[in-house]
């Protein structure tokens, strides 16, 4: 198999080490279990105990939790591996341990991390995030209708959620729910909902095209009673908690997008220098060459500005996400890396010819993987909007 490396510019030793290791535990660990994830749409029980042996569990949490105390630019590092050789298991990690939990920990006060932080690096509990709904997909946070209503010192949640990656498997799920229906965007609150409270329940395991190892689910509330005590950050103030969390779940995807693009370069390389037609290797039409050529420079591209965009959020204060650069940059650098990713996929299976388009073929299951990195987490419409604004200097 040829190994690309990234020689268009420079990791320093650590963090070119931890993507080394990274790299060398997807491939080793990771990718065996994709095709069997693919096919059965299920995520191996072994998963997160697999995650926490290898010390991948609560990337960005510090040590007195038992996570690794790394940030966010080594998080984005490993998503990148994980990306490249099984995407359905870096969805569900980096839902475990970036949406949920990355935000839990940038959010939470000291008791709510105290009780669910420690198993959260130990894979004892699984999280999710919970923001999506039915009604509310772009517009999640002006058409949310799931309300949390206050009953002593406990908040009663009804209403559901859609697309909740994880969520057929998880402990905990950070969720959104309006407290103030007459506060539009100020009247939102994050909770920490625990799943086995009454009232909780997985209406339904989707179906997906993509991403078909990592789970996913539509979820409702009934009466399901959270204790005020779970509240993420301030009542009302989810706002903050979503916007922020928002910035870092894309600057966090983008790099996934960069590995997978490696992926199907290292893979069509392969095939066009192995594969025969008319007595000669497919690289040795030009047209076969030049799309090589052209994924190289978008992968080299891709990869320097997500680089560059991660280090730049991975130090910016919290009070820098969900508006002006920051939010600009994180949003432009998954645009971009996603749309580069997908282009990439689609020659990949071009390059396969009939073989890409087999279902049990890697680029194909990448073909297919491809697409959701540009509607999740914002999709590309939005992205565009967000840059749009802050050129128009009208962002919020
Ligand atoms: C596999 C998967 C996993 C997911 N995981 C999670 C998760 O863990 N947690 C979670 O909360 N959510 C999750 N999501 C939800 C995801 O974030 C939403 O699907 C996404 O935000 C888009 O919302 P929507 O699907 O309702 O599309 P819609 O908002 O209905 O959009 C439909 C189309 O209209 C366009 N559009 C909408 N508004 C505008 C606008 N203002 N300007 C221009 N175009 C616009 C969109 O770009 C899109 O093309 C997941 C989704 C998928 C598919």
């Amino acid at each position: 198999m040829t190994t690309l490396t990234p020689d268009a510019f420079e990791l320093n030793d650590v963090q070119q080490q931890i993507l080394d290791e990274a790299e060398r535990f997807s491939r080793e660990q990771l990718l065996p279990l994709a095709a069997d994830m693919d096919n059965t749409e299920e995520c191996p029980d072994n998963l997160f105990p697999l995650f926490a042996k290898h010390g991948y569990l609560g990337i960005t949490m510090p040590e007195k939790y038992g996570g690794q105390g790394l940030g966010l630019f080594e998080q984005g590092l490993i998503c990148q591996a994980m990306g490249k050789y099984n995407a359905s298991a870096m969805l569900t990690w980096g839902a475990h341990d970036n949406l949920c939990g990355n935000n839990i920990l940038r959010n939470a006060n000291d008791d709510i991390k105290q009780r669910y932080l420690p198993g959260m690096c130990d894979g004892s509990i699984i999280g999710a995030l919970g923001l999506t709904e039915p009604g509310a997909g772009s517009d999640a946070l002006g058409s949310m209708a799931t309300t949390a209503v206050k009953d002593g010192d406990e908040y009663v949640l009804n209403g559901s959620k859609t697309y909740i990656t994880n969520g057929p498997i998880a402990d905990i799920v950070l969720v959104y729910a309006k407290t103030n229906l007459a506060a539009g965007h100020r009247g939102i609150t994050a909770f920490v909902l625990e799943t086995k409270t009454p009232g909780f329940a997985v209406a339904q395991k989707l179906s997906k095209m993509g991403y078909r190892g990592s789970p996913t689910a539509e979820l409702v509330f009934n009466d399901c009673r959270v204790p005020a005590a779970n509240i993420v950050g301030e009542l009302n103030g989810g706002v903050g908690v979503v916007m922020s969390g928002l910035d870092v779940e894309r600057i966090f995807l983008a790099p996934a997008a960069v590995g997978m693009a490696e992926r199907c370069l290292e893979l069509s390389l392969d095939y066009a220098l192995t594969r025969k037609q008319f007595d000669k290797p497919i690289i040795d039409f030009q047209a076969i060459e030049f799309k090589l050529a052209d994924m190289w420079v978008g992968v080299q591209i891709a990869k320097a500005y997500v680089y560059r965009v991660l280090a730049m959020c991975a130090g910016a204060e919290e009070t820098e996400a969900g508006r002006g650069a920051v939010h600009a940059h994180s949003a432009a650098a998954i645009l971009h890396a996603t749309k580069m990713m997908r282009e990439a996929a689609d020659e990949a299976v071009q390059i396969h010819g009939g073989a890409g388009y087999m279902w049990e073929m890697e680029v194909n299951r990448l073909y297919r993987d491809a697409k959701l990195l540009e509607i999740g987490a914002g999709t590309q419409e939005v992205r565009r909007g967000i840059v749009g604004k802050y050129l128009r200097g009208t962002q919020q």
